[in-house]
């Protein structure tokens, strides 16, 4: 395997060379990108995050964000399946026992297997880490009946981290993880993703009936998902989705530059759309916008990987942070692309609508902004 930073390098080149060309045409037919997960296999890109001895790079959450800035600046799509599936790796790392690991790690190092998450339910919304469904035990057989609300990859992952209640749990949050692999006997993705943006992903809801849960398979002790979700999970998704919402306000951010330059008057003798005052007020506010979320992102990753006690607030922040300087960075280079970008041409239309999922990608940005106010508060999170 090759070190993370020539990994890097592999993945600047197939985002420049492989996702950017398809893109439009991924989004345009709404088909999940198997090609560019092929490319990303081959080039070592999905190893990332598999530790050196299964194969993989044993790169952190630093590299991960900066392969998803750059992957999500050419195909947000892709980039959404490839954090999914980081996110999927970094837990099984973590909590997955030996044979296990040896089996999905190096196949995951090769290329060779793509997994998700697959924990927001019908019952429990943008509460991600309050599954209602419940493991049913009888004696050492274990079932699993669940509504999976929406799943990226659904459908189209090797394998799905799945999160339940362990048995007769006294509540939400005595939960459990269990890796379900695809073809698994009462596992069902239930129609065609339809959603707004990102829609190459193919996020779907699923359903379990009766899928039958073996202890091999258990992501850590029975009981133990919550922690797995707060410790692992959730700074991988976090940082991830705030890497997205950069690259995502990055792509739309040179767009505009580039067209406010191009864009000329005939009646004001050929000036520039760049040339007036207001127009580089705005694009200069969206700089500023863009780079503080980028400074906020870099902090909260200096601090998670110090085990910087505070830093668990910057990784609840940072998500709803960058989410929302995507959202206005994107609305803002709509506005000033005119019936130019509403005519969907420059792929701002395409940044505009795939901005939109990280707000209400659980924890969605409102239920971060509870947590970080309690927390400021002084009041308990749970
Ligand atoms: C593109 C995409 C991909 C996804 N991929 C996955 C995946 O791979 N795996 C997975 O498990 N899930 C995935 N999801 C699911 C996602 O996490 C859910 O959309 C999320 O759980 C929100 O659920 P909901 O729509 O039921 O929100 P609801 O709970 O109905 O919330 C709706 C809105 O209500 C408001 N709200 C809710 N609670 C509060 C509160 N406490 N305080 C203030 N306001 C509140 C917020 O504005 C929120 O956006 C994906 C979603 C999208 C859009």
């Amino acid at each position: 395997m090759a070190d993370f930073y020539s990994l890097l390098a592999t993945n600047e080149k197939l985002s420049q060379d492989v996702l950017r060309p398809g893109a439009d045409q991924i989004d345009q037919s709404r088909r999940f990108p198997r090609e560019n997960m092929v490319a990303l296999g081959k080039g070592g890109v999905l190893g990332l995050l598999v530790p050196v001895q299964y194969g993989g790079a044993g790169a952190g959450l630093a590299e991960m964000s900066s392969a998803l800035v750059v992957q999500s600046q050419a195909c947000a799509s892709t980039a959404m399946v490839t954090l999914m599936h980081f996110c999927a790796t970094a837990v099984i790392a973590a909590k997955a026992g030996d044979s296990l690991k040896q089996r999905l790690l190096s196949a995951m190092a090769r290329g060779e297997h793509v997994s998700t998450l697959a924990f927001s339910e019908a019952g429990s919304g943008g509460h991600f880490y309050a599954p209602v469904s419940e493991i049913r035990a009888n004696g050492a057989q274990k079932k699993l009946s669940a509504n999976k609300s929406l799943v990226t990859s659904a459908g189209e992952a090797d394998s799905y981290v799945v999160s339940a209640r362990r048995p007769a749990a006294a509540g939400p949050t005595e939960s459990s993880l269990y890796l379900v692999p695809k073809g698994a006997n009462g596992l069902a993705t239930q129609g065609r993703f339809e959603g707004l943006g990102l829609a190459g992903n193919a996020s779907a809801p699923m359903t379990l009936t009766d899928v039958a849960l073996d202890d091999d398979s258990r992501l850590g002790p029975e009981g133990s998902g919550f922690e797995s979700m707060l410790q692992v999970v959730l700074p991988h998704f976090q940082i991830g989705v705030a890497s997205v919402s950069i690259g995502i306000a990055n792509a739309a951010f040179q767009t505009i530059a580039a067209r406010v330059g191009a864009r000329k008057y005939e009646h004001a003798g050929g000036a520039a759309l760049a040339s007036i005052p207001r127009v580089q007020f705005l694009v200069a506010e969206m700089a500023l916008e863009l780079n503080s979320a980028r400074a906020y992102l870099a902090e909260t990753i200096r601090k998670a990987l110090a085990g910087d006690p505070t830093a668990m607030l910057d990784v609840l922040g940072v998500k709803a942070r960058a989410a929302d300087a995507c959202l206005n960075v994107v609305s803002r280079a709509m506005t000033l692309g005119g019936g130019w970008a509403f005519g969907r041409r420059g792929g701002l239309e395409r940044n505009f609508r795939d901005a939109q999922a990280a707000a209400v990608m659980a924890p969605v940005s409102d239920v971060l902004k509870e947590f970080i106010g309690k927390a400021c508060l002084g009041l308990p999170l749970f």
